[in-house]
């Protein structure tokens, strides 16, 4: 909301448009009866909040986290409805989530819950109302099964009603490294308007799931160090940079980063102020904040994670001269190639991945020189940028159809 009301005095929003986007257009909460494998039952909550569908159908990710609640959820929504309008894809924006740590759950447990959870939402979600995708701790795997149980529901097969499926059943090339590569597209638009080298750039990466991965990968084969990693065990910063390939075998055989041989264990506090040029956190909400935002030595801030950075830390940073590129651009590669997926399955057509990764460049390239020109317009930092474009596109989609 803060960030909402900074970027609505800017525009000199009117009351009405504000107070709708202050507020989700729905929030659904539902209780999940659980067969566990031991054969006692357990309850779990679940959301969806479908905020906003002015610019199209709700958009968003579903998300398995201990500390996943309703109002986490609401503000994912509202990102995402941003979002959705900062890169100009005809969604809204919605999320969804589960109150769980699905590293408790066997596998089975996993998939009860999840279908379970799609027969509770099967009624509000559809592939011309509401999408889900992937979001933490959520896989092309989670994904199909919601489609399966969304098809039995309905009596028909719907693959369009969720993205980020496997391929084997109408996911996208592209959509498992789809943010990474998204993030690496915006972060080279930005090197090329301030002017960086990425042989002397160290990068610092927290959080080594789809996201982090999948940009730690492309930054190392184009020349960046890697001078840190994380997960949610801790961080690890190297003598020498980081082979991401070597990190995640370690990380298949003993489930972490921690411990990487050749590298200095770290808490995650640790490695958000270890010395780098570049900081890209990639694991979840309000990890940059007053308390550390002042000791952070990264000249440039690209957000995978959504809401790693919170209002305050964004003022000691822009006092600071740090670049933050905001989440709802440096993250939108996912949606944007759900996008993708969503037409392809519309269209009953499959692109290869040089196609999509064509029109993703296209698209976030389009995005950030739109982002770009409010900034230099307004002389504002990109976040605010980013939002202004996006409430004023959203406004305009809620004029024509005469809501305020
Ligand atoms: P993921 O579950 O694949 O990975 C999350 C990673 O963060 C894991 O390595 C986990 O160990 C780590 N982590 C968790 N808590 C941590 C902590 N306290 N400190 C350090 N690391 C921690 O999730 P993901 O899909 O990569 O999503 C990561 C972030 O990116 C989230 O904010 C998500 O909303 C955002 N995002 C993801 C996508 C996508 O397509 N997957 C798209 C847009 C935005």
């Amino acid at each position: 909301m803060e960030q909402l009301h900074r970027a609505s005095s800017l525009l000199q929003l009117d009351p009405a448009t504000l107070t709708i986007l202050e507020h989700p257009r729905r929030t659904i909460q539902v209780s999940v009866a659980v067969r566990m494998d031991d054969g006692s039952l357990r309850v779990f909550e679940g959301y969806r909040v479908q905020y906003n569908n002015a610019r199209g159908p709700y958009k968003g990710g579903i998300r398995y986290h201990a500390q996943t609640d309703m109002d986490e959820v609401k503000a994912l929504a509202f990102w995402m409805s941003v979002k959705c309008a900062v890169v100009d894809i005809p969604f809204g924006g919605g999320k969804g989530g589960i109150s769980v740590d699905p590293k408790m759950l066997s596998h089975g447990e996993r998939e009860r819950l999840t279908r379970g959870f799609a027969r509770a939402i099967a009624e509000v979600i559809g592939p011309d109302t509401d999408i889900p995708a992937p979001d933490v701790n959520t896989t092309p795997e989670i994904m199909d099964w919601i489609a399966d149980e969304y098809a039995k529901v309905v009596g028909h097969a719907a693959p369009a009603v969720v993205t980020g499926k496997p391929l084997a059943s109408g996911g996208s090339e592209g959509r498992g490294t789809a943010t990474g590569q998204g993030g690496f597209f915006i972060l080279e638009s930005v090197r090329q308007k301030i002017g960086l080298d990425p042989e002397t750039s160290s990068v610092v990466i927290q959080g080594f799931g789809n996201a982090g991965q999948s940009i730690a990968r492309l930054l190392h084969r184009h020349g960046y160090i890697i001078v840190g990693l994380s997960d949610s065990r801790g961080g690890i910063v190297p003598d020498h940079g980081l082979d991401p390939e070597l990190v995640h075998q370690h990380k298949e055989k003993t489930g972490s980063v921690f411990g990487f041989p050749g590298a200095t264990d770290v808490t995650n506090e640790e490695l958000l102020v270890h010395p780098c040029g570049i900081l890209i956190p990639s694991a979840l909400e309000n990890q940059i904040t007053k308390d550390n935002a002042h000791s952070i030595k990264a000249k440039i801030i690209l957000e995978l994670a959504n809401g790693p950075t919170t209002p305050e830390a964004d003022t000691i940073l822009a006092d600071a001269g740090v670049t933050v590129v905001p989440d709802v651009l440096a993250n939108a590669g996912g949606v944007a190639t759900s996008y993708f997926e969503w037409v392809q399955n519309r269209e009953n057509t499959h692109w290869t991945e040089s196609e999509v990764f064509t029109k993703l460049e296209e698209t976030l390239r389009i995005a950030f020189e739109d982002v770009w020109a409010v900034k230099e317009q307004y002389q504002v930092d990109m976040r605010r940028a980013a939002f202004v474009l996006a409430i004023r596109r959203i406004k305009e989609a809620m004029r024509v159809k005469g809501w305020m």
